[in-house]
């Protein structure tokens, strides 16, 4: 019987590959296997394609003020939370692939540009634990879709206590003056810029206000915000 000779892979898909042997990646809608998020769940995320930018912003409070525009592609239910969930706790980090992509979809088709993605930085000891952040893992890659710089110039000062555990009231003390510029050259590059500011899920927008404040007090020109999701 003759041998056959293997057909050459690049080094990127082999990696991908045994990559996807040690942990096979299933959908976080349907639960098809071999798939990160497949063509028909990833709809999920398109939901809002064809509305025209500054649509009812539907939060439940006037859009936070620091904040000129906020846009996000999907309510946060079904697929879309499943899959920021897998994202977040369950270290399925490639996820932030399709999730960015679709956020920079949504960016483009709102007509809005910006200078520099910056992510909303978890708390230093919530990011060792989980071993990365995803806020960074979503900006990265949406900020390679859009062609923009990205950059984690913002960093918590001090531990907030879990939104989820809080009224609203408290949940805007809660997150006020919780970040600060990370450094010298973060404040530089900030100053004078148009920041999109990013996010994986966008609730009552106090922490976008918080971050915006930030970023205004280090001199930017202008704060918008792009999350996955908005949970009403
Ligand atoms: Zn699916």
């Amino acid at each position: 019987m003759p041998l056959q000779t293997p057909r050459p892979a690049t080094s990127g898909r082999l990696a991908t590959r045994l990559l996807d042997l040690a942990l096979p990646a299933t959908c976080p809608g349907c639960g098809a296997e071999g798939e990160l998020l497949c063509g028909s769940c990833r709809r999920a995320l398109e939901v809002r394609r064809g509305l025209p930018p500054g649509t009812p912003i539907g939060l439940a409070a006037p859009i936070p003020i620091p904040v000129v525009q906020v846009e996000w592609c999907a309510p946060f239910c079904g697929v879309v939370r499943t899959a920021l969930h897998r994202l977040k706790y369950s270290g399925e980090r490639r996820l932030a692939g399709p999730l960015g992509e679709a956020m920079a979809w949504r960016w483009r088709e709102a007509g809005a540009g910006g200078d520099l993605l910056v992510p909303v930085p978890v708390h230093p000891k919530r990011a060792r634990q989980r071993g990365y952040d995803q806020a960074v893992l979503l900006a990265a890659s949406a900020a390679r879709t859009l062609g923009l710089p990205m950059r984690p110039a913002l960093a918590r000062i001090r531990h907030t206590v879990p939104q989820f555990d809080l009224g609203r009231r408290a949940r805007l003390g809660n997150v006020c003056s919780a970040f600060a510029l990370s450094g010298e050259n973060e404040r530089a590059a900030v100053a004078g810029s148009w920041i999109v500011l990013v996010d994986d899920v966008v609730t009552t927008g106090s922490t976008l206000a918080a971050c915006a404040t930030a970023l205004y007090g280090a001199g930017a020109a202008v704060v918008s915000a792009l999350t996955v999701a908005r949970e009403r």
